[in-house]
C-alpha cells in the first residue's frame, strides 16, 4: 500500500510551498487508495510551540487535506531514533567517535589553510571498543568509502554522489539526541512511507539518507524532489513577494478548492488543463507531470482560477464558501432572511466574483434591509425628474409577471415614453434598490428582491 507523508517543521504558519508539497502527497496517496500521514518535525524545541504546530494543522484542515491517524511528533520518537543508532553500533554499521568539537574545528582550519579537503574522517572509525576512553562520544555512520551512492529520483532523474565525497555523518549527538538525518529515515521507515515527495532543497539529504537505509537494510522509498516555488521575478519565494502563509490566502477570500487547483498547477501539469476539480486532479496527478523548472507564484492566475471555481460552484457550495470565509473572523451571523436572499442571489453573483469577499460585496443589495440610504455617488442619479420616472415605472412593475423578459418590457415602455436611454432609468433604480452606483444588473436585483421588496424600495425613495 502506498504511504505518503508531509513532514513540516513548525514555523508558525503553513507555508504556501509546504501546502503545495502536502497537496502533492495527498493527491498521490488518495488517488491510489493509500495513506497520507503527517509528521511534525518538532525537534527544534525553541520554535516548536503547540501554537506553531496547531497553525499547520489548521492550514491543512482549511485546505481540505485530511491526514490518516494522529499527527506524529518527531521529538517524541527520540528514544526510538537512539535505539536504531545503537542497533547500528551493535551491527558495526556505526561507530563511536570521541573527537571533540574543538579537535574537529582545528582539523578544518588547518585543512583550509593548507588547501586540503576539509572532509573530516574520524580516527575512531576502526578503533575497537576495548580501546575506547570513558568520555562523551557521538555516533557516526560507518559510511562506505568506495563506490557511489545513487538517488533515483522520479523528478530529477538519477543523482550520483561519490562516497569519497561524503563524511561519516553523525547519527547521535554526544547528548544522545538524534540528528535530523537519522530521525527522518527512522520515521519514514517506521511509518511505512513508500513515496517521499518534498522540496528539492532536500535532494542532497537524500543521498545521506540512502546510506542510512542501506546500513539498516531497509527498503528505500521512491524519491520525488520537486522544484521550489519562485516569485514572479524568478527568485526564491520570500516575504517581499507577498503572502507566504496559507492563512493569508484564506483571509484574501480564495476558496480552498480554488487554491487546491492553483497549487496543483504550481509545478505539475496535465496537458493544457488549467481549471479542474478535485476529482480530475485525483485522476490525473502523477509524478511524471511534475516539472523540473521552478514554478512561479502568479497572483493574477490565482485570481483567475479562483473566479472560475466560484463560477463553477453550486449555490450551496457558494454558501458554504461564504460561511467558511466569514468564520475566519468574528462577524455577525446572517439572519435566516439574509441567507435565503443570498442563496437566491448566488446565480447572478457567482459569474463575476473572483474572491468570496467580492461575492459578498456584490450581494450587498440583497443583504441590507430598508430603508436604503444611497451613497453620494448613487444619490447623484436621484433627482426630482428621475424620482418621477421611477414612480411611473411602478404600475408596470405591479402587473408584470416577475420574469426578466417582463421586466425588460416594463423598462422599455418607460424609456420609450420619455425618449431616454437605459441608464437614465437604471441609475436611479440602482440608487434606490442598492444605494450604490455599481451593482449587479438591475433586472437581477429585482428578480432576487422580488416584487414587494422592489416596490417598497422605490416607494421609500419617492416618499
Ligand atoms: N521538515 C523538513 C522541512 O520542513 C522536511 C523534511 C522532509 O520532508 O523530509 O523542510
Amino acid at each position: 500500500p502506498i504511504v505518503t507523508r508531509f513532514a513540516p517543521s513548525p514555523t508558525g504558519f503553513l507555508h504556501i510551498g509546504g501546502a503545495r508539497t502536502a497537496l502533492f502527497n495527498w493527491l498521490y496517496a488518495r488517488a491510489r487508495g493509500g495513506k497520507f500521514v503527517l509528521r511534525i518535525e518538532d525537534t527544534d524545541r525553541a520554535r516548536s510551540t503547540p501554537e506553531a504546530t496547531q497553525a499547520i494543522l489548521d492550514g491543512l484542515t482549511w485546505l481540505g487535506l485530511d491526514w490518516d491517524g494522529d499527527a506524529i511528533s518527531q521529538f517524541e520518537r527520540a528514544d526510538r531514533h537512539a535505539e536504531v543508532a545503537h542497533t547500528m553500533l551493535a551491527q558495526g554499521t556505526a561507530y563511536k567517535c570521541f573527537a571533540s568539537q574543538d579537535e574537529i574545528a582545528a582539523f578544518r582550519d588547518a585543512a583550509k589553510a593548507e588547501g586540503r579537503s576539509t572532509l573530516y574522517l574520524s580516527p575512531w572509525r576502526d578503533v575497537p571498543e576495548a580501546e575506547h576512553p570513558d568520555a562523551p562520544y557521538v555516533v557516526r555512520l560507518k559510511a562506505p568509502r568506495d563506490g557511489e551512492t545513487r538517488v533515483n529520483d522520479a523528478v530529477q532523474g538519477t543523482v550520483v554522489v561519490q562516497n569519497a565525497q561524503l563524511d561519516d555523518m553523525i547519527l547521535l549527538r554526544s547528548d544522545g539526541t538524534p540528528t535530523y538525518m537519522l530521525a527522518v529515515v527512522v520515521d519514514d521507515h517506521d511509518m511505512g512511507v513508500t513515496h517521499v515527495i518534498r522540496g528539492d532543497d532536500h535532494l542532497n539529504n537524500a543521498s545521506r539518507q540512502e546510506q542510512i537505509y542501506a546500513a539498516m537494510g531497509w527498503s528505500v522509498p521512491v524519491w520525488a524532489h520537486i522544484p521550489l516555488i519562485h516569485g514572479a521575478d524568478g527568485k526564491k519565494l520570500s516575504k517581499r513577494h507577498g503572502a507566504l502563509g496559507i492563512e493569508d490566502y484564506a483571509a484574501m477570500g480564495y476558496p480552498a478548492a480554488a487554491l487546491r487547483n492553483y497549487l496543483a498547477r504550481l509545478g505539475w501539469s496535465h496537458g493544457d488543463d488549467e481549471i479542474f476539480t478535485d476529482a480530475q486532479a485525483l485522476e490525473w496527478f502523477d509524478l511524471d507531470g511534475i516539472g523540473k523548472a521552478p514554478a512561479r507564484l502568479d497572483l493574477k492566475k490565482l485570481e483567475h482560477t479562483s473566479g472560475q471555481h466560484i463560477a463553477m460552484m453550486t449555490d450551496d457550495e457558494a454558501m458554504a464558501a461564504v460561511d467558511a470565509y466569514r468564520s475566519l473572523e468574528p462577524v455577525e451571523e446572517f439572519s435566516a432572511t439574509q441567507r435565503q436572499t443570498l442563496q437566491r442571489a448566488m446565480y447572478c453573483l457567482k459569474p463575476s466574483a473572483r474572491t468570496i469577499p467580492q461575492l459578498i460585496e456584490k450581494a450587498e443589495f440583497a443583504l441590507t434591509s430598508r430603508p436604503i440610504t444611497p451613497d453620494a455617488k448613487a444619490a447623484k442619479a436621484l433627482d426630482a425628474v428621475s424620482r418621477g420616472i421611477l414612480i411611473e415605472l411602478t404600475p408596470h412593475l405591479q402587473t408584470a409577471s416577475w420574469s426578466r423578459d417582463a421586466l425588460e418590457e416594463a423598462f422599455g415602455i418607460i424609456t420609450d415614453a420619455h425618449g431616454i436611454g437605459f441608464g437614465k432609468l437604471a441609475g436611479p433604480l440602482r440608487a434606490v434598490l442598492a444605494g450604490r452606483s455599481v451593482t449587479p444588473s438591475v433586472y437581477d436585483m429585482m428578480l432576487v428582491l422580488g416584487r414587494d421588496e422592489t416596490l417598497a424600495r422605490i416607494n421609500d425613495a419617492s416618499a
